[in-house]
């Protein structure tokens, strides 16, 4: 049937084999594993009048292809994924760069080499780089908060210049915290790079864009007879969850539930809200052809919004006289205000209250949980996709 606005009149769930709710990767990637290996029939649920959940592009008013829901770059080292994705696109080679407005001086990010020149000149630039090789060796990633450990003065400066310019203030208007109050793993993310790749992600086997944008990936792995895809209908006004039974449509539900959407939600919030940050982006057309030199540029030192994203830089896309930027605010999240649900705070009180909703569906054989809301986890797309060809395989064993 494809892909519908709002549910189909005659809709009854007993004529699927599974009910998946959410069409981002979680949800998309386990519809079509389960058609194609258990011969099942899947109906997709997804709230948004969209597809692609935060993958989700368009093309503007101007002409340009942009990413509604923040700036995303395809990267893996899992060939599975690779294989896996590569099946519904190709792919460009764009590889991306990012530099960090440091006080007006633009420098690569991760903090590299080049940036180290850029920072302390030349000759004091170099001198530290042979430090780092000595002490870390070449083309090594260092966490930051793992070279704040060291006590050798060179290791110092550069830590402390590292530190106070590219992450201090940029964390605390991403997370409202510092880079000591928050999980090492997410600073860990950029790490010092000790050689002179200045891709954001040095490394990654395979990067790049889907040459005609996440959307229409998304368009062929949800193109398949056996999928029928409903926009604009919020599960939660369908699906009753207990600590012992699924109910669907108010009647009792015997075939597969895939559930991509915050947990806590699923039960009205009763234990109290899963933390997460919202972000506002402001998009805005220019005429010009170029605003900045890379995909993104990050305010490291400097305004209110986290970074700056420029989508021709990223797609190649060729549209003379015209550029579409956009501006990433982020903040704490309000349930049940509209806002979206960005980013899980990875916080011991929060994993702990995350841990009490799943708890509540651990007993139910066909409900499961995957995704980066669904399992409160900071996913990149490749892990998303990772975890729901693990899920699917679970499944289509127990089908087998
Ligand atoms: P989502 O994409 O959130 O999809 C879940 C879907 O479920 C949504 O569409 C939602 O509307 C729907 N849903 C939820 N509840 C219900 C309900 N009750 N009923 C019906 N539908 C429901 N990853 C990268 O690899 N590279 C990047 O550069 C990158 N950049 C990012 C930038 C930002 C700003 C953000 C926030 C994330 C970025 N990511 C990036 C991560 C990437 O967006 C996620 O890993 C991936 O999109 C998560 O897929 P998902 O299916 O788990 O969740
Ligand atoms: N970070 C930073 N300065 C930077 C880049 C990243 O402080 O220039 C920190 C910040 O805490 C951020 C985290 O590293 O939240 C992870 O950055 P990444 O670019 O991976 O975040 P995402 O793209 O997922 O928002």
């Amino acid at each position: 049937m494809g892909i519908e606005n709002g549910l189909s009149a005659g809709f009854s769930p007993d004529s699927y084999d599974a009910i998946i709710v959410g069409a981002g990767y979680a949800g998309a990637v386990c519809a079509r594993r389960l058609v194609e290996s258990c011969g099942f029939k899947v109906c997709v649920l997804e709230r948004r009048d969209h597809i692609a959940g935060n993958a989700y592009d368009y093309v503007d008013e101007a002409g340009i292809l942009v990413h509604k829901y923040g700036p995303h770059i395809y990267h893996t080292v899992n060939e599975r994924v690779n294989e896996f994705l590569s099946r519904f696109t190709e792919w460009t080679d764009y590889q991306h760069k990012v530099l960090a407005n440091i006080h007006g001086t633009l420098m690569p990010v991760p903090f590299n080499h080049r940036s180290l020149k850029l920072a302390f000149g030349d000759q004091k630039g170099e001198k530290l780089y042979q430090k780092l090789v000595a002490t870390f060796g070449e083309n090594k990633k260092v966490p930051i908060m793992e070279l704040r450990e060291k006590n050798d003065p060179e290791l110092v400066e550069v830590a402390d210049y590292v530190f106070e310019n590219v992450f201090l203030y940029y964390t605390m208007k991403q997370w409202g915290q510092t880079p000591d109050q928050i999980d090492p793993s997410i600073t860990g993310r950029v790490p010092v790079f000790v050689g002179d790749d200045d891709r954001y992600f040095p490394g990654a086997p395979f990067q790049g864009m889907p040459a005609e944008g996440y959307t229409a990936l998304f368009e062929h792995m949800l193109d398949h007879d056996c999928i029928d895809v409903f926009l604009g209908v919020d599960a939660r006004d369908l699906l009753k969850v207990s600590e012992t039974s699924v109910a669907v449509c108010g009647r009792p539900y015997g075939g597969e539930i895939i559930y991509t959407g915050p947990l806590d939600e699923l039960f009205g919030l009763d234990l109290g809200a899963l933390p997460y940050r919202t972000l506002d982006m402001e998009f805005e057309t220019l005429d010009m052809d170029q605003f900045q030199p890379v995909g993104t540029v990050n305010y490291t030192t400097s305004e209110d919004f986290t970074r700056i994203t420029e989508f021709k830089n990223m797609t190649g896309q060729v549209v003379p006289g015209k550029t579409t930027i956009m501006r990433e605010y982020s903040k704490a999240y309000t349930p049940g205000s509209g806002e979206t649900p960005y980013y899980a705070i990875l916080e011991d009180q929060n994993l702990e209250l995350y841990r009490r909703y799943r708890e509540r569906v651990a007993g139910l054989v066909n409900f499961h949980c995957v995704g980066r809301l669904a399992e409160y986890r900071y996913y990149d797309m490749d892990g998303v996709v990772a975890s729901a060809l693990d899920l699917s395989d679970e499944i289509i064993a127990q089908h087998s």
